[in-house]
């Protein structure tokens, strides 16, 4: 498996640290307000590359932070008269909604920065001691002379290093305008809405990039398999980063860097929250867009380093696709297989299958995998006409129905209720076991087959994924 890393700017064969486990941290969202499409496009190419990840057979541990912390919910919880906790819950739980309708995948750890104050106190102390900070009138700035690989990243000039909005905005001395704040004094009305914490340096609270470098430590070490982000990050976010990890730990960061484009609205417009006119997943399921088809647009569509265009001409196409995938799939589960096998299609959907998991070995390339599947599609629904397709046709459609719903996770549309009761039957499976009653515990196990659902049993417990039965026990699919 290739993967573009940033840093470099070459596609280069992907392997982690640690044989067989990928540790991976995302920037994840600043709940001041709910998430608009675009920042929803950043966390599905999240998804994306964890989904691919276990496809390609690595256990993976995910890290995505919640920015509960900077000015903009400082402004808004002073404005709304709470405290910054009561501020961003609505948000939070609206972030986790969104995901779930979204069928993104759960990250292992969401850590909010409020909940990490110590770990970032104790690396912005470490930065202190190797003077790669310092304290000007209560604050803590990076120095960034002290840090010369600063800008390897962005590929930045350093001479020609113009402070950004964020920095533009700090208000005391610094020793250059490029430094940037670790740490920020606290001002009377801090205190007051629960943003304020006690530090060696001061009181204060955290400046926006030193959670990331602290809470990635935190859960996954000091060096990182792969950190992701939308475009907007690499700099100076992802740079500060560099720059407080390396400085303080004395390691490589980060491995791979992965950058996303950005969603544009139908004038042209980044979509951006500060800017206002951005739309929400409420909004568009408001209006009647599936949310699975704005899923399959978001991923879909555009590979993830192009830009992508948000429009209803755009949701109605993405939904047509997708109707057209389950319209197959279902086409395929219902058709009672010819005696003997077509070779030719045989040995198409075994190519499909090969080229589709080459398209997402190289560079997570899903709009071509998609391509690929909906022309063979158009062949395989000339076999079904002709009635050529026997069982062992029949079961190879389904696994490249499988191979594409791993990454889109569209076509399958969930019965209601179902998880909770295969959940029930796990539980029942695991007291039929305990009571060594083996048995039971086969035949629950078989019969949840039967049905197209497939056990593991993992290190955090059994877990269940969806898998085409085979052609002698189709009887049982729905
Ligand atoms: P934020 O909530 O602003 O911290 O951003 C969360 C994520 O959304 C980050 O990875 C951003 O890079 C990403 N992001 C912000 N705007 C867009 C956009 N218009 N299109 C795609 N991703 C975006
Ligand atoms: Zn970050």
């Amino acid at each position: 498996m290739r993967l573009h890393n940033t840093f470099g700017g070459t596609k280069d064969v992907f392997e982690p640290l640690e044989p067989g486990l990928v540790r991976m941290y995302t920037c994840g969202p600043t709940v001041w307000n709910f998430a608009h499409v675009g920042n929803l496009r950043a966390f599905l190419f999240y998804d994306l590359i964890r989904r691919h990840l276990r496809v390609a057979g690595f256990r993976v541990t995910h890290v995505m932070n919640l920015t509960d912390i900077d000015d903009r919910i400082l402004d808004q919880a002073m404005h709304a008269g709470t405290t910054i906790e009561e501020y961003i819950e609505p948000y939070a739980r609206a972030f986790f909604e969104d995901m779930a309708t979204l069928r993104a995948q759960p990250a292992e750890h969401y850590p909010r920065a409020t909940e990490h104050i110590p770990e970032m106190v104790d690396m912005i102390s470490t930065l202190i001691k190797n003077e790669n900070a310092y304290i000007a009138d209560g604050d803590v700035y990076f120095r960034i002379a002290s840090f010369p690989a600063y800008g390897a990243l962005s590929h930045l000039d350093r001479a020609g290093l113009k402070a950004g909005a964020r920095v533009a905005t700090d208000k005391y001395e610094k020793e250059s305008v490029s430094d940037f704040a670790l740490w920020k004094k606290s001002q009377p009305e801090d205190e007051e809405i629960g943003a304020s914490w006690e530090a060696p340096f001061g009181r204060g609270r955290p400046g926006w990039h030193i959670e990331c470098s602290a809470m990635s430590k935190r859960y996954l070490g000091e060096t990182l398999d792969i950190h992701a982000g939308g475009v907007d990050l690499l700099f100076p976010h992802h740079e500060n980063e560099i720059a407080q990890s390396e400085a303080a730990n004395q390691k490589p960061f980060v491995r791979v860097w992965l950058h996303s484009e950005h969603l544009f609205d139908a004038t042209g417009e980044k979509m951006s929250k500060s800017a206002g006119g951005f739309t929400t997943l409420r909004d568009l399921i408001g209006a009647g867009h599936d949310p699975l088809a704005i899923r399959f647009f978001l991923i879909a569509n555009a590979h993830y380093r192009s830009r992508l265009r948000l429009s209803d001409d755009a949701l109605h196409a993405a939904a047509e696709q997708v109707r057209r995938l389950r319209e197959f799939n279902e086409r395929v589960i219902r058709t009672a297989p010819a005696v003997s096998d077509d070779a030719g299609l045989a040995q198409r959907t075994a190519e499909v299958r090969i080229a589709y998991r080459e398209a997402l070995d190289d560079d997570l390339n899903l709009p071509q995998g998609v391509g690929l599947v909906f022309d063979h599609i158009r062949e395989a629904n000339a076999a079904l006409d002709a009635g050529r397709v026997g069982p062992s046709n029949k079961a190879s459609l389904l696994e490249l129905i499988d191979d594409l719903d791993a990454h889109l996770d569209v076509i399958r549309v969930e019965e209601p209720g179902l998880a909770e009761e295969v959940e029930r039957l796990i539980a029942e499976r695991e007291e039929a076991r305990r009571a060594r009653d083996f048995d039971r515990a086969d035949r629950i196990r078989d019969d949840l087959r039967s049905r197209g659902i497939a056990l593991e049993d993992s290190r955090d417990g059994v877990r269940w994924r969806r898998i085409s039965p085979g052609p002698v026990i189709e009887a049982g699919r729905s």
